[in-house]
């Protein structure tokens, strides 16, 4: 492709995504097409010869367009919201064009560099304790697996010190955690059976009581408490498990502490949601997910860790052809992480800090509890809903209670979610919590405002009336 030809699909394709985003109202939220339909119309051989990419692009539009879920909708109330923004998307197209790969410091020094301060831009506008440095990682789960591996290491290499023999180590999590815990667990080799899930209250956060109890028992059964996941923000309903009891606990009995924020840290940008991170001098390792609410492309993941020696001791890596002149003096990011390879992630995230700044940003994520709190209310008043959980944040579960039996309501639940997200206008996702069908709002898309939130409890209510005729 030649450099004219480039420029011209290149403005094309930036007025396609702006127009996409201003129009994104047009679309059905949730795709509408039916499994295989996709598939069934595309050539199942490759193209032997190139193609024009006029063709591609149409192709695009026609075939691929209708099978996506619009996640930067502004009726986007399902799971949590995986935000784009005008700058960080203009930041992925440089860091495309640039195309580094930025595993150690001299294969570009700046997006090392650039790491190194937006992540510490980062832990001073959440709160996080002087001294936490950190590293992007692609995802929650990734982040979390590798607090899990260095929490392995710190442990067994303690074990063997203290007593040269190995015992099964164990790690703890509340019954509400993400589904990641047990999947780093499993990969990190403590074994599904080694994760203690603690029981949690009326607000569905872990029972600080509870994990101690199960610390103790498993001491007694020759068992090695390991680490412990604390979740700030949990993906049901946004409870928060209290740090400072948790931390305390992984002090006493020299436990390593993960703090989960995948979505929730975000909100700590504001003073008044500064307490969810009391007890964080008791955190080991944090993660937070800008590419959920902080309006940076998925994916980027800011992990935080108090100790990097632990960290760099788990992944380090030294191979010939690896070494560089600079390695004394540089952070090599290969070593804070999995893979080898590494996108230039922070550029978007330095465009949004920079676009936003501090307080463009507190005021959004304000808005979406003002609009979470306002849904909140209207559940409360109204007679054939239930709130099904607090509302910490933005996200509030409810369901349709019309006083029938409670082996009904799961099903009639089902159905009414099922009507709402049919109509293409919404969309909504469910959870469980103990035992009972819940629908979750999750507000939090960059572009839903008001009106947004207004039209889907009047589709609710339209949806439900039907229903319960
Ligand atoms: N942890 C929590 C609390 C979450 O809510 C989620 C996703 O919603 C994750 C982890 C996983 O995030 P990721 O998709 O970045 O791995």
């Amino acid at each position: 492709m030649d450099k004219d030809e480039f420029k011209q699909f290149g403005y094309r394709f930036v007025d396609w995504v702006a127009d996409y985003l201003t129009r994104i109202e047009e679309y059905p939220v949730l795709s509408q097409v039916k499994p295989g339909e996709i598939k069934s119309q595309l050539p199942a051989q490759p193209p032997i010869q190139g193609e024009p990419l006029e063709g591609v692009f149409e192709d695009f539009q026609n075939i691929i367009l209708p099978g996506i879920t619009h996640w930067q909708h502004p009726s986007w109330f399902g799971y949590f919201p995986a935000n784009n923004s005008p700058p960080s998307i203009l930041a992925e197209l440089l860091t495309a064009g640039i195309g580094a790969q930025c595993m150690v410091w001299q294969t570009s020094p700046a997006a090392a560099e650039l790491e190194e301060v937006v992540l510490e831009w980062l832990r001073q506008m959440l709160g996080l304790p002087e001294g936490m440095v950190g590293v992007i990682q692609d995802t929650a789960s990734t982040a979390t697996l590798v607090a899990l591996l260095t929490a392995r290491e710190w442990a067994t290499d303690f074990e063997a010190n203290q007593k040269g023999v190995r015992m099964p180590l164990v790690v703890y999590a509340s019954e509400e955690t993400h589904s990641s815990i047990e999947k780093g667990v499993k990969i990190a080799g403590f074994g599904k059976e080694n994760l203690r899930y603690i029981p949690t209250d009326d607000a569905f956060a872990m029972l600080p009581s509870k994990l101690e109890e199960a610390v103790l028992l498993d001491k007694e059964r020759g068992f090695k408490p390991a680490c412990v996941i604390a979740t700030l923000g949990t993906t049901s309903s946004t409870a928060i498990d209290p740090l400072l009891s948790i931390g305390k606990i992984c002090r006493q009995h020299n436990l390593w502490l993960h703090a989960d924020a995948a979505f929730a840290g975000t909100a700590a940008i504001l003073p008044e949601k500064k307490e969810m991170l009391e007890g964080a001098e008791y955190v080991d390792s944090f993660v937070f997910n800008p590419h959920k609410w902080m309006f940076t492309n998925f994916d980027c993941s800011a992990y935080f860790v108090k100790d990097p020696a632990a960290l760099i001791r788990t992944f380090e890596i030294h191979p010939e052809y690896l070494k560089t002149g600079q390695d004394a003096k540089v952070k090599n990011f290969r070593d804070w992480g999995i893979p080898l390879g590494r996108r230039f992630r922070a550029l978007k995230l330095w465009f949004v800090i920079r676009y936003y700044g501090v307080e463009g940003l507190q005021k959004m994520v304000r808005e979406h509890i003002r609009l979470g709190q306002l849904f909140r209310e209207w559940v409360e008043r109204e007679d054939n809903f239930e709130l099904m959980a607090p509302v910490n944040l933005s996200l509030v579960c409810f369901r349709l209670n019309d006083g029938r039996k409670e082996e009904d309501l799961n099903s009639l639940n089902q159905e009414f979610l099922e009507s709402l997200n049919q109509t293409g206008k919404v969309f909504l996702s469910h959870t469980n919590l103990r035992g009972k069908y819940v629908l979750r709002m999750a507000i939090g898309a960059r572009m839903t405002d008001e009106r947004h939130v207004r039209e889907a409890w009047e589709l609710i209510q339209e949806k439900s009336s039907e229903l319960l005729k």
